[in-house]
């Protein structure tokens, strides 16, 4: 059981997946999830990083879908800056949203892999559906830590700079 919830490979974002080795063990396409491994967790923005890997996923000949137990009203959004297709309300870790993804992207099992945050709904729900699972550090808890010490050298040099009064 334990078995199901752990991740075929474990990388700190998506920008840290080997595409190229993806690819070369036949994955062609990605079951995304949204919160907290793609956007903020319930934000609708994308950074342009993100948006940079979408062009480059997709330009090596990838397919994505996103698969989110949120509604649709949150999704279609993101979604639609990317030109992905999604699914909402999944009910992850259901495999059978799993699967409707995949026919989405016209793959088969083999060729499709997962990349979520979560133990128990991405990871769960790939592994029992037969897919590759990639399992990402969730984004707010990168962002934590960047705002954490971003405080920090904020704190650091705020006492040397005054706020100019009366001038502009
Ligand atoms: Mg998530």
């Amino acid at each position: 059981m334990l078995k199901m919830i752990y991740p075929d490979i474990y990388v700190d974002s998506i920008h840290d997946i080997a595409l190229d080795e993806l690819k070369k063990s036949q994955i062609k396409g990605f079951i995304m999830d949204l919160d907290n491994t793609i956007t903020l967790w319930n934000s609708n923005e994308i950074s342009m990083q993100v948006e940079e890997w979408f062009k480059k996923i997709k330009s090596m000949g990838f397919k994505a879908c996103i698969l989110s137990n949120n509604g649709e009203k949150r999704i279609v959004k993101v979604a639609q800056q990317l030109d992905i297709p999604f699914i909402h309300r999944a009910a992850k870790p259901n495999p059978r949203s799993f699967l409707r993804a995949m026919h989405l992207m016209g793959l088969q099992r083999e060729e499709t892999a997962v990349i979520g945050d979560q133990l128990f709904t991405d990871m769960l729900g790939g592994n029992r559906a037969g897919f590759f699972t990639i399992l990402v550090v969730p984004l707010d808890r990168r962002e934590f830590i960047g705002t954490k010490i971003s405080r920090m050298m904020e704190k650091m040099v705020i006492h040397k700079i005054q706020p100019q009064k009366g001038k502009k």
